[in-house]
């Protein structure tokens, strides 16, 4: 028996954009603006939502856009374009701006970039996908990431009712990235350093795993692969919360290129 081809619903196209400026946000992390009339009209996300970011290469600096097969984005030529995925950021429909917030973690290809962006450089934008709905009449919420999560952390906090508790846990590499969050009435946020470069995210499964929970809280985590995987196997196998409740993303995986999510 042949199994079909997985066909999934195209992606919006793409957005044809130029970097409008860069400023840095703390030690890791760049906040890009991106602008042009492709912008124009972006619909508004939801907070933690995604955009697919597509890079020039060495071997395209004018930016072939990619074709959808219907399972992927591929070039003319069949070779995978670079396709990172960011967090959307204050989106201007009008003016036609969107900023993201890049972790210059020192290797990749949206790392180095971001660090190298000047005005006017090509890329394009496709999105949004789909972010994290709200439930205002949840008794709380947990809300743990890296840095790489920090941008949509944000995001959630300015979006959380603030009659309603929230646990914010953080892990950086740096203490200096201890970057200033939106402000909530009701939230306490805890900074925790990277323990081990070879091990990140150990810090927030350790300090997840001490939380007291109740089954009618929310949790949102967003970090390296394995790490929330670990929190995953506790969240759910050993602690039995529902999974109704908790978002539980990979945003990257160590040693591999792309989205830390397998799906
Ligand atoms: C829904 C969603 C939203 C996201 N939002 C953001 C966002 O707003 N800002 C943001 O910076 N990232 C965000 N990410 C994560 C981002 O897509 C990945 O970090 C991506 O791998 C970065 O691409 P790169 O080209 O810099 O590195 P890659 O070429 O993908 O990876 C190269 C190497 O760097 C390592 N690496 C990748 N990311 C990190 C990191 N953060 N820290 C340390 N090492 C890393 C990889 O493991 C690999 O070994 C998001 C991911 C998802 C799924």
């Amino acid at each position: 028996m042949t199994t079909a081809p997985r066909v999934r619903r195209p992606p919006p196209p793409f957005r044809v954009v130029t970097v409008a400026g860069t400023a840095p946000v703390g030690p890791r992390l760049t906040r890009v603006t991106l602008a042009g009339p492709g912008l124009v009209g972006f619909p508004a996300p939801e907070p933690a939502a995604s955009i697919r970011l597509l890079l020039p290469t060495a071997g395209d600096p004018d930016l072939v856009l990619p074709d959808w097969n219907g399972n992927e984005f591929l070039r003319p030529d069949g070779t995978r374009p670079v396709l990172r995925t960011f967090t959307p950021l204050d989106p201007d429909p009008e003016r036609g701006t969107l900023d993201l917030a890049v972790v210059r973690h020192g290797g990749g290809h949206a790392s180095t970039w971001v660090g190298t962006a000047v005005p006017g450089a090509p890329c394009a934008v496709s999105g949004p996908g789909r972010g994290y709905t709200i439930d205002p009449g949840a008794a709380g919420y947990v809300l743990a990431g890296d840095e790489s999560a920090l941008p949509a952390i944000g995001q959630l906090l300015e979006a959380i009712p603030g009659s309603v508790p929230v646990r914010v846990h953080v892990e950086v590499a740096d203490p200096a990235g201890r970057i200033p969050l939106p402000a909530h009435p009701r939230a306490t946020v805890t900074w925790h350093d990277l323990d081990d470069p070879a091990d990140p995210g150990s810090a927030l499964v350790a300090a997840l795993t001490g939380l007291d929970l109740a089954d009618d809280e929310r949790v949102w985590v967003a970090a390296e692969a394995a790490s929330v995987q670990r929190v995953r196997v506790h969240l759910f196998t050993e602690r039995g919360f529902p999974r109704s409740r908790a978002t539980v993303r990979g945003y990257w995986k160590r040693g591999r290129a792309g989205d830390g999510d397998d799906d």
